[in-house]
């Protein structure tokens, strides 16, 4: 009985949320959403892919790009066969998130989007103490990002090697208040770098690993 009712409630708060981003009140559309999300049983495969479907649209709506795309990887996951796995396939790239207009900008998305996630991850509440201090950091990102970008080594890798590579390379930022200008890497990027293959998810889900449940991970997200 309990079961019968959530899952009328979930169908309740699913088909109101798509009524309110109809009528262009995303905001509105994601709480009840979210609700639906929260109270789907996770064995509705079907109406959980939906509720994730429906939810990654109202953030989008809202620009919140990076958990619409978190959204949308785990309405895929769920339904292979779905409309979400279509809308996700085609807007994602290799490395599991939205694409941009070059291959050379997907690469510094995913470049800057991991360094600046392994910084924040050893900063109490994974924040910047200040605005100077993100400054400082993305620079010095930047900064190392150019001169791996031009290197021959780097040219011929493939984007698995790519993903690796950017998730091995350890900036040695400053303790924040000595700051100095000059990257150097704890490591060579002209390291080992293990063959990787593109190997399917082990979820499941029929999609490579980088695609899914192994994506570069907004910062939205940690
Ligand atoms: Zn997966």
């Amino acid at each position: 009985m309990k079961t019968t009712s959530g899952t009328s409630k979930a169908a309740f708060y699913l088909r109101k949320g798509i009524y309110e981003l109809a009528h262009h009140r995303p905001a509105k559309a994601l709480a009840l959403l979210r609700q639906s999300v929260e109270i789907t049983p996770p064995s509705c495969e079907n109406d959980l892919s939906k509720a994730l479907y429906w939810l990654s649209i109202a953030l989008l709506r809202l620009d919140q790009r990076e958990l619409a795309v978190k959204s949308l990887a785990n309405a895929q996951k769920i339904r292979r066969q779905s409309y979400a796995r279509k809308v996700y396939v085609r807007n994602i790239n290799e490395y599991g998130m939205l694409k941009r207009p070059t291959r050379e900008l997907d690469d510094l998305y995913a470049f800057v989007s991991i360094q600046l996630s392994s910084y924040l991850l050893k900063k109490p509440q994974h924040r910047f103490g200040s605005q100077a201090e993100h400054s400082a950091v993305l620079k010095l990102i930047l900064e190392t990002w150019k001169q791996l970008k031009d290197s021959d080594e780097f040219k011929s890798l493939e984007c698995g090697e790519k993903l690796l590579l950017f998730r091995k390379l350890k900036i040695d930022f400053p303790i924040f208040g000595s700051y100095s200008t000059s990257p150097r890497y704890s490591e060579r990027f002209a390291m080992n770098i293990a063959s990787v293959g593109m190997r399917t998810c082990s979820c499941g889900s029929g999609l490579p690993f980088e695609q899914c449940c192994g994506r570069v991970q907004g910062l939205s997200e940690i």
